[in-house]
């Protein structure tokens, strides 16, 4: 019994050693991947229901492997937030977005697209985020409005005050903050009140289900009620179906996302999908 005992030991010490391993390894090589500039945006289309046209992109990052393999956020974005890189790769997304603005502004100007970018809460513990958003935009040349920031309400989970000021610095900028996620937080209503926000995304889980059930059909209705009523606008994430956009639009959603319109899309594509001037 004794014997096995140590055999499970030493089988436990190695997976955990594997375990740390594989960490290590992978923080060494999302290291490097930023110095490469490997962590790219792609951009997914928001489409205005009223015109039917692409109003704005999200930007949502993908790690371009030297061998082509393309990484998603989930595989990476925990890790890079455990380890303090999310602040490096944050301010890169910020920047290559920015540019990113800056060139379509260029080829459309008479578009007004917005990109929205995503912020990790753990960005805010730095002092100088503002500084950053500045820098990107100064550098870039763009309109500060062209740009807005996706942020879930749990970043006023903790340090409220200290995080309030900053997004109100941000809106005073002119910079939009989308409050995403919506609806799956514990707590949405009762921060509401307090999230600096004009935009609610609401969450893929309840638009999926936007034709499946009275229930989840009620519930996205209410969401898009009460955004109007204080004076909110309202993305539906997740769209896939018709059908979906069908009940979307009998709402008086304002906004929509989805694989129905277009999944994220590398930069070229996305100037290519805005060129073929597409209405939904
Ligand atoms: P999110 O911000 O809620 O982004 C929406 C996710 O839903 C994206 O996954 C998008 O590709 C996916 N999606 C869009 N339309 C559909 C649809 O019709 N059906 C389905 N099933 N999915 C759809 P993605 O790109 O894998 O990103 C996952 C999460 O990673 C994001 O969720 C966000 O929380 C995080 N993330 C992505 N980019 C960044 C970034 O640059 N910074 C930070 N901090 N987080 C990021
Ligand atoms: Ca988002
Ligand atoms: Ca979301
Ligand atoms: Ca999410």
């Amino acid at each position: 019994a004794k014997q096995r005992g140590r055999g499970k030991m030493e089988v436990f010490d190695r997976a955990m050693q594997g375990t740390m391993l594989r960490a290590l390894k992978m923080e060494q090589e999302m290291r490097r991947a930023l110095a490469a500039h490997e962590f790219l945006p792609y951009f997914q289309p928001i489409v205005d229901l009223e015109s039917g046209r692409i109003a704005a992109f999200e930007a949502l990052v993908r790690w371009q492997q030297p061998g082509g393999q393309l990484i998603s956020p989930a595989e990476f974005i925990p890790l890079a937030e455990e380890i303090g890189l999310i602040n490096q790769l944050g301010r890169q997304m910020l920047e290559t977005s920015a540019q990113q603005i800056a060139a379509w502004q260029r080829i459309f100007p008479d578009q007004m697209l917005r990109v929205s970018v995503n912020l990790s809460g753990k960005q805010f513990n730095q002092p100088d985020l503002v500084e950053q958003i500045d820098a990107a935009i100064a550098l870039a040349g763009i309109e500060p409005g062209r740009l807005e920031l996706e942020i879930t309400e749990s970043i006023l989970m903790d340090n409220t005050d200290a995080i309030i000021a900053m997004l109100e610095a941000i809106r005073a900028r002119g910079i939009q903050i989308l409050m995403d996620d919506f609806g799956t937080g514990y707590s949405s209503l009762s921060y509401l009140h307090r999230f600096p926000s004009n935009v609610l995304k609401i969450d893929g889980s309840f638009v999926r289900q936007v034709t499946e059930d009275r229930f989840s059909r009620e519930i996205v209705r209410a969401i898009v009620l009460l955004a109007r009523n204080l004076g909110m606008a309202v993305i539906a994430e997740g769209v896939e179906t018709a059908e979906q956009l069908a009940a979307l639009r009998e709402m008086a959603c304002d906004f929509a996302q989805g694989y129905f319109f277009a999944k994220p899309l590398p930069a070229a594509e996305a100037t290519a999908l805005i060129a073929a001037n597409r209405q939904w």
